[in-house]
């Protein structure tokens, strides 16, 4: 069970006023809100400790390089991998994503070929573009449907003894489809390619467990659950992160360097080139032990009665269609008016101190599928309130009304 009021009064943002109205945060899906503990971590942290990691042998040194391992510890926890050192802390998902597409260059050869999804975020379609012109493999995308589903026996397909790698988000970020991910991974391994699952959007609302899944590579961003921006995560498998070359040159991701030869660093310090975002680091930990708190079951559970409620309510306006209508996906709705551009009913609810995204939500060919330039989307958290919906409701009826 959620406390509703215990958990809002968590977030000082929840108090502002935005042009002068409450603020109604139904951004979730873009970056989540920040509750104290976060904070207090991010300034006892400067207030405290602050200094570099891994270098000195002076005692403020070992502290900060204490609490930065031991977050590493918590995201380890978190995700049930089997060993901390497959846990590398990154600056967020793209970074992630980027060392891995960039460390496949020299395991891929012309004609390999690499699945997506069309449910995919731009930052897990560029970099294995970037690939391909690299290597000569060959992306190849499963489709979707109008429900917004990936269309898994036209996956089946793509499959065969080419396939080398296969790339696929949890939760769509800008539909909120759940996808069959542990189909995805078991078949990919029936035919011997890697998966990588983009965990974004995933993370914020369902506790991955890397071993069952028994995924290649899992990776978020620690802004989406609670965290500051700037920190994520890439879980790799020992044998994979061993395979990979390093992303970076620098300092702390070497053993020995001469102007010969130079020797990289054990995991997970090879992919942890210069000064690592210590303090993100630090308060992303803090925001695990924070939303593990709130429990993840709770907090699904509840987000589903918001996105029941938000949905029932939404249709109730005439002419709102919204796209992405999955049985099994997350608290997000993407939805239009009529032939209103999304950005103009945007814009008048933004006076009414209610924040939404619009736009392609970086998913410019899901949008070329529904055949609209974008489109609204609500994003729920834990800490939105069916009030708030209600007030998301009359706010879209009045610009309704403005622009129609
Ligand atoms: C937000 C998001 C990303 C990009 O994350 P960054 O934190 O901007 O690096 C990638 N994939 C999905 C599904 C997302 O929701």
């Amino acid at each position: 069970m959620i406390d509703i009021d215990k958990v809002r009064a968590d977030f000082p943002i929840l108090k502002e006023k935005v042009n002068g109205k409450p603020l109604v945060y139904f951004d979730n899906a873009a970056t989540s809100q920040k509750p104290q503990v976060v904070i207090d971590s991010i300034v006892n942290y400067y207030s405290t400790i602050n200094s570099n990691i891994h270098r000195g042998v002076h005692t403020l040194s070992q502290k900060a390089t204490d609490a930065y391992e031991a977050a590493r510890l918590k995201v380890q926890q978190h995700f049930n991998a089997k060993n901390s050192y497959e846990i590398i802390l990154t600056a967020g998902t793209t970074h992630s994503i980027n060392i891995v597409a960039t460390g496949f260059t020299s395991l891929l050869n012309k004609g390999d070929e690499i699945i997506v999804s069309a449910l995919e975020h731009h930052s897990n379609i560029v970099p294995w573009q970037m690939l391909c012109e690299r290597t000569g493999a060959i992306l190849k995308v499963i489709p979707m449907n109008l429900e917004g589903e990936l269309v898994m026996s036209e996956y089946d397909n793509l499959l065969s003894n080419k396939t080398k790698l296969v790339f696929v988000n949890h939760v769509s970020n800008a539909l909120g489809t759940i996808n069959p991910i542990e189909e995805i991974i078991e078949k990919a391994h029936n035919i011997g390619a890697a998966v990588l699952i983009d965990g974004a959007q995933s993370c914020p609302h369902i506790k991955p467990n890397v071993q069952a899944l028994n995924v290649d590579f899992y990776v978020a961003s620690a802004h989406k659950l609670c965290g500051p921006t700037g920190v994520g995560v890439l879980y790799g498998k020992e044998e994979w992160l061993n395979k990979l070359p390093p992303y970076q040159g620098g300092g702390e991701m070497i053993k020995k360097v001469t102007f010969e030869k130079t020797t990289y660093a054990d995991l997970p310090h090879k992919f942890e080139a210069g000064t690592p975002n210590i303090c993100g680091g630090i308060a992303f930990g803090t925001a695990l032990d924070y939303m593990n708190s709130i429990g993840f079951d709770n907090i699904a559970a509840y987000e589903h009665k918001l996105l029941e409620y938000a949905t029932k309510r939404l249709l109730e306006i005439e002419d709102l269609k919204i796209y992405g209508t999955s049985k099994n996906k997350t608290a997000v709705i993407s939805f239009n008016i009529g032939n209103i551009h999304p950005f103009d009913i945007g814009s008048i609810i933004d006076k009414l101190g209610i924040a939404v995204r619009t736009g392609h939500h970086c998913a410019q060919p899901i949008m070329d599928f529904y055949k609209i330039p974008g489109t609204i989307r609500a994003s729920f958290s834990f800490y939105n309130t069916f009030e708030e919906i209600d007030s998301l409701i009359s706010a879209l009826t009045k610009a309704k009304m403005m622009l129609s």
